[in-house]
């Protein structure tokens, strides 16, 4: 890898990847059991999914530790693999590119509880368990650290300082925005909209400001936030929304956007200026190639 990805990103925009938790599930992962562990016990079935995305074009793979800080290892009994759950992430993300070039993005999700005096959570344990998870992934090689999935700045904040004291090369501080009820705005559940996120996240030192998840944010929303993290700071967006709304049948949550609805939000959010898109909940390999055939005919159209 001789360019970086914050280079890469001045000359083209990059694809990302889909969804890892309801493909973990498609391969066999039960409900509630510890998917980051699989890095360790089913390294191949990881590769696997990862390698699909990798073959559907995409240029970034985020690493299979969105629950791999030692708060939520320790959940499942494996707080003693922190290190090792996430330096064996780097090594399959890396691998699945299959010698190409690609960018491995090291992911953080959400501490998973709350801070003290809401919950049992002091602020010194998140921000260590932060920096260890944040290292791990850094010392194994990641280009950049992600952090997904939050709501509240406070927890973002002290997750983009862990991941800058790793010396990550790219900081990238993703949050979950909901739709509100009457449908006439987004915001994270925390209350926070997205230019005050932006302009949080410029001053704190994330390198690319990101959206990803959340509730009734379709492709047509997430070019909304986009826009509007434009609006108030110039540096790189990236957009990962879910494949359309959970909807529970049998039991089980199902996202049923399929690629060829998803794909026609493609042009619109390259437009708004997106940098890096790629998809949550629900999105598969078929989602990200759509994205990639889409991507490549705009690119040619401007060429
Ligand atoms: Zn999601």
């Amino acid at each position: 890898m001789t360019q970086t990805l914050l280079d890469a990103l001045k000359t083209r925009v990059l694809l990302g990847d889909g969804a890892m938790g309801t493909q973990l599930m498609l391969a066999g992962l039960e409900q509630g059991n510890c998917g980051e562990a699989w890095n360790l016990t089913h390294p191949d079935r990881v590769l696997a999914i990862q390698a699909r995305y990798a073959d559907a074009g995409s240029d970034c793979i985020l690493t299979n530790t969105f629950g791999g800080s030692r708060i939520m290892l320790n959940r499942h009994g494996h707080a003693a693999d922190v290190v090792g759950i996430n330096r064996a992430a780097v090594a399959i993300a890396r691998e699945a590119f299959g010698g190409r070039a690609g960018f491995v993005l090291g992911d953080i999700g959400p501490f998973g509880g709350l801070m003290e005096p809401y919950g049992d959570f002091t602020e010194a344990d998140v921000r260590a368990a932060f920096e260890e998870q944040a290292a791990a992934l850094v010392e194994a090689g990641a280009d950049a650290i992600i952090i997904e999935t939050q709501t509240s700045l406070e927890e973002l904040g002290m997750a983009i300082d862990a991941a800058r004291q790793a010396g990550a090369p790219c900081v990238i501080g993703s949050l979950a925005y909901d739709v509100t009820l009457d449908g006439s705005t987004f915001r994270t559940m925390m209350g926070i909209d997205p230019e005050r996120a932006a302009e949080f996240m410029e001053e704190r030192g994330a390198d690319v400001l990101a959206l990803n998840c959340g509730t009734r944010m379709d492709m047509q929303r997430a070019c909304d936030a986009v826009r509007r993290y434009r609006s108030v700071s110039g540096r790189p967006v990236m957009a990962q929304p879910n494949a359309g709304q959970p909807k529970l049948v049998d039991m089980k949550v199902i996202y049923d956007e399929t690629p060829d609805q998803m794909v026609t939000g493609v042009a619109p959010i390259l437009e708004a200026g997106v940098n890096i898109l790629g998809a949550c909940c629900g999105s598969t390999p078929d989602h990200i190639r759509a994205f990639r055939q889409a991507l490549d005919a705009h690119e040619r159209s401007r060429a």
